[in-house]
């Protein structure tokens, strides 16, 4: 089939490649005149990085991905070590997919670099400002339309797709907190003895505290090793900004009471990121009536950071999106095929943001009572355990989320499918051998 995708983000890239692999024709249409990588570090968790792989993204950003050894959670005061959920360990024994740290750029570069080895084709500078679902087709500002057999919409948190399928606006909601983005080379840290462990051990720091959390990881940048670093707090970004740059004084005036590591590493930064968060509720559907217009990413479930599973949920449509379409290629079953997978992707992603949701309230308590109850909680309760407090050391909710494995996902689809065909085979021969009877007794 003919396939355009709206939108070159990781989404977007990952379904072109999915897609292409699958032998469909892909085009994407890109709003941004050029392909400029914004933004910082970035978590690959073992439900993505076992897609990625599969699709020999590997090959690409291997080199530049770090393996965290574990997420420690620290009180946001003095860096007190309140519980430490081992990752890497569980990444490869029991996830059997490593988990990543990289930087977005180069995830993005290798995405492109797959997609474009690949065949897809990407029109930059063309920004979809219409779309006809029944098609389908759509137009750019230029002027230019394109149809398709099919649309996959990937154009993000202020998706224009998304009012098409939902038939009213559906702007994303704010959710009344920001982040400062910083990534620096970590030599410009050394030789300070309080920050070596920062820019030595990977791992994923936590200072969980009042209305803000602060995390810090390693990355293997292209030419050298960086540290990134992402605060989140309440906003105060003027009213109509969502990203600017800003200046590293306001930061370290917010975070100053904050464990003294803190002040100490943005003495060595002048810029950061300002990125207001939103989210998006759920929406009942991700296809459009004329069942030939879909979304995927953050278009159909834009979520909070705050468990680092916004791009992973993409990269998981896309796995289920192409490999329903690889198994029904036609025109004739992609009816069939947007329906599955929305409904093998809906629930998962709705639960997985309402999860990311309650990780925000429990790693953003007020200090007091409750917040102590949790931080003695956290020191009894070292590591991974079934039933624990914290989700990012509850045994069940890692293996669901970790363990979620797209690919077994559509095995166990297409068995049922094909267990459906069989008892309809079988109830239809049974009807048959039923009427033959009927009328054999009626001639008798
Ligand atoms: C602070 C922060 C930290 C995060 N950390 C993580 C993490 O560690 N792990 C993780 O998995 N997720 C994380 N996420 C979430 C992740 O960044 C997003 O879920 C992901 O980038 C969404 O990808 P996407 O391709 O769906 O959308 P986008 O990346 O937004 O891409 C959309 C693309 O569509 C284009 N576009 C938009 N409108 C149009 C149009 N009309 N026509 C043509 N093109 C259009 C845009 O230019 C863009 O290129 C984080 C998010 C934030 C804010």
């Amino acid at each position: 089939m003919h396939i355009i995708i709206i939108g070159c983000g990781l989404a977007g890239l990952t379904v072109s490649i999915a897609l292409a692999k699958a032998g469909h024709t892909v085009e994407i249409i890109e709003a941004a005149a050029d392909i400029s990588y914004i933004g910082a570090g970035i978590q690959i968790s073992p439900n993505s990085s076992r897609i990625l792989r599969k699709l020999g993204v590997d090959k690409y950003i291997e080199k530049y991905c770090t393996d965290p050894v574990d997420l420690r959670m620290m009180r946001w005061q003095n860096g007190q070590i309140l519980v430490e959920c081992p990752l890497k360990e569980p990444a490869h024994n029991d996830y059997k997919s490593p988990y990543w740290h990289i930087h977005r750029a180069d995830l993005h570069r290798g995405l492109l670099e797959a997609a474009t080895e690949l065949g897809c084709k990407i029109y930059l500078d063309s920004r979809v400002v219409k779309i006809d679902p029944y098609k389908p087709s759509m137009t750019t500002k230029n002027g230019d339309t394109y149809t398709a057999d099919l649309i996959v919409a990937s154009d993000g948190l202020h998706s224009m797709a998304r009012e098409v399928v939902m038939d009213k606006p559906g702007p994303p909601v704010p959710t009344g907190q920001m982040v400062y983005r910083v990534t620096l080379p970590a030599k410009k840290l050394q030789g300070i003895p309080e920050l070596e462990e920062l820019i030595t051990v990977p791992r994923n720091n936590h200072w969980i505290g009042p209305h803000g959390t602060i995390l810090s990881y390693l990355l293997e940048g292209v030419n050298e090793t960086l540290i990134n670093f992402v605060f989140t707090c309440d906003v105060t970004m003027a009213e109509g900004v969502n990203q600017k740059i800003g200046n590293s004084a306001e930061v370290r005036e917010r975070f100053k009471s904050w464990d003294p590591r803190i002040g100490k590493m943005l003495e060595y930064v002048d810029e950061v990121l300002e990125w207001r968060l939103y989210t998006h509720e759920e929406i009942p559907s991700w296809v459009h009536p004329s069942l030939k217009l879909c979304l995927i990413g953050d278009a159909a479930h834009a979520m909070t950071p705050y468990l680092a599973q916004g791009a992973a949920m993409g990269i998981e449509d896309s796995a289920i999106l192409a490999g329903l379409l690889e198994k029904y290629p036609s025109k004739e079953t992609l009816p069939k095929v947007l329906m599955a997978y929305q409904r093998l992707r809906i629930k998962r992603a709705a639960k997985v943001a309402t999860a990311s949701i309650s990780s925000r309230y429990f790693t953003q308590m007020p200090d007091g009572e409750k917040q102590r109850e949790r931080d003695e909680y956290l020191l009894s309760h070292p590591g991974i355990w079934k039933g624990h407090m914290n989700i990012r050391s509850r045994q069940e909710f890692l293996d669901e989320l970790f363990g979620y494995d797209a690919y077994a996902q559509l095995e166990e689809y297409f068995a049922e499918q094909d267990g459906q065909k069989e008892e309809e085979e079988i109830s239809k021969n049974v009807g048959m051998e039923q009427s033959s009877l009927q009328s054999l007794s009626l001639t008798a």
